[in-house]
């Protein structure tokens, strides 16, 4: 008998599982209790040492159940799943998208430290890094994906930062525009501000693309983030957060988030699982769709300017870093309408199955105006340099039968 490294989707109804702990039961129960219970007092002893870092696990040791803000099994089962598609050693899954991205910067930063964003970053990032950590005595200093390596280390350099230098922290693609930042470019310069004493952490927030269609672990990315209540959930049920890397990093999130007490619930773990079993398929059926929609806006008289990853052509940098970092367009595309503000929201009152709302990677297709919702707090020049015009609408294009999309795109559009 051979043995057969099977596809992520192909286990993620059963990784990590064993009836035979649960009755039989073929799915994961949702394991709704705060505590567990001990077979011995020695036990309980020996599941201490290791979750509070008192001696290593040994080679075959599982980590005991002790308490479920420690561990439960729907989270512990959710998370070695999720770990199989970024090939990552350890995941951590948290409340919120918010959560795991905001305690992995307070377990990354110290008072004195600097972290270096690109811009524009999803708006609760941007105001945590801006808004929050500045009373802790931390700074972000901001770049954008026209500087080169070069131009970024200089830029820290001239600051007069490049001792206080801690993290890198990217969000690509960027929202709304699809705008592509080069993980190479993060590395090379966390590294160039790294030493022996000091380790400059390169952290990405993956939540557009992920974890499907792209896997910053293999671009020298040494965290990635998630907000679980994109794709991952999918179905725009709950949210979550999740985070994911080497075990000698993980140990630090984990412990942090033990502390902090923001781990997800049993029954969001347990949604999760669902979600897990589709993820492949419904991500798949969402980027085919969004290949219909984005090349009928192209051609459309009533639309402007559309940024779908899938249009992006060879010469230009941007399609270099594409080929490089994704396998997959997408299904996040924004576009155009001709005119302003009132003819944008013409289109938004028009749809018919498209509902209007925030949020993007559920199964149903939605639609919202970035500048005066999920980007209403971004400076006016800042919106321009980013091409968030009055005009620009965000579509996240969902798994119906992509005619029908198309059919109420095309008929609010008549309405403008
Ligand atoms: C939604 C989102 C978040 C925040 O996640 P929550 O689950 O809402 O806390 C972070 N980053 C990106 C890119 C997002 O789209």
């Amino acid at each position: 008998m051979q043995n057969r490294q099977f596809h992520p989707e192909s286990l993620m109804m059963t990784f990590g599982y064993k009836p035979e702990l649960s009755e039989g039961a073929v799915k994961c129960p949702i394991f709704q209790t705060s505590t567990f219970v001990f077979k011995t007092a020695e036990e309980g002893k020996a599941f201490f040492q290791v979750a509070y870092g008192q001696r290593e696990k040994q080679p075959n040791e599982e980590l005991g159940l002790i308490y479920s803000r420690l561990n439960n099994p729907d989270l512990q089962i959710l998370e070695e799943r999720l770990c199989l598609w970024d090939e990552a050693e350890e995941c951590a899954v948290f409340e919120s998208g918010m959560s795991a991205i905001s305690t992995v910067m307070l377990e990354f930063l110290r008072p004195g430290d600097v972290i270096l964003y690109s811009k524009p970053v999803y708006g609760g990032t941007d105001h945590f890094i801006n808004k929050v950590l500045p009373e802790y005595g931390i700074h972000g200093i901001g770049f954008t994906n026209s500087q080169s390596a070069e131009e970024v280390i200089q830029m820290v350099k001239d600051a007069g930062l490049a001792s206080k230098l801690k993290m890198v922290y990217v969000e690509t693609p960027a929202n709304p525009t699809n705008a592509l930042f080069d993980f190479g470019i993060c590395r090379e310069v966390a590294d160039k501000f790294s030493s022996a004493e000091k380790e400059v952490v390169v952290v990405a927030d993956n939540t557009y693309m992920g974890p499907l269609w792209q896997h910053p672990l293999k671009h020298g990315v040494d965290l990635v983030v998630y907000s679980a209540t994109k794709y991952i959930g999918g179905h725009s049920d709950l949210i979550a957060g999740a985070v994911l890397g080497k075990s000698k990093h993980m140990k630090r999130v984990r412990t942090l988030r033990t502390f902090l007490g923001n781990m997800a619930g049993p029954w969001t773990g347990w949604l999760l699982m669902r979600s897990l079993e589709t993820l492949k398929v419904r991500m798949t059926q969402q980027a085919r769709n969004a290949v219909e929609v984005a090349g009928f806006l192209k051609s459309h008289p009533k639309v402007g300017k559309v940024f779908y990853l899938g249009h992006l052509q060879p010469g230009d940098v941007q399609y270099d870093i594409f080929k490089k970092q994704l396998s997959c367009a997408g299904a996040m595309v924004s576009f155009e309408v001709k005119g302003g503000e009132a003819d944008a929201f013409v289109f938004l009152n028009h749809l018919r199955l498209i509902k209007l709302a925030v949020s993007l990677g559920s199964t149903e297709s939605l639609a919202e105006h970035p500048a005066t919702m999920t980007h209403c707090d971004v400076s006016e020049e800042d919106r321009k340099e980013m091409g968030i015009s009055e005009r620009l609408i965000r579509l996240s294009i969902g798994v119906e039968h992509h005619e029908d999309i198309i059919w109420d795109i095309s008929q609010a559009l008549e309405r403008v």
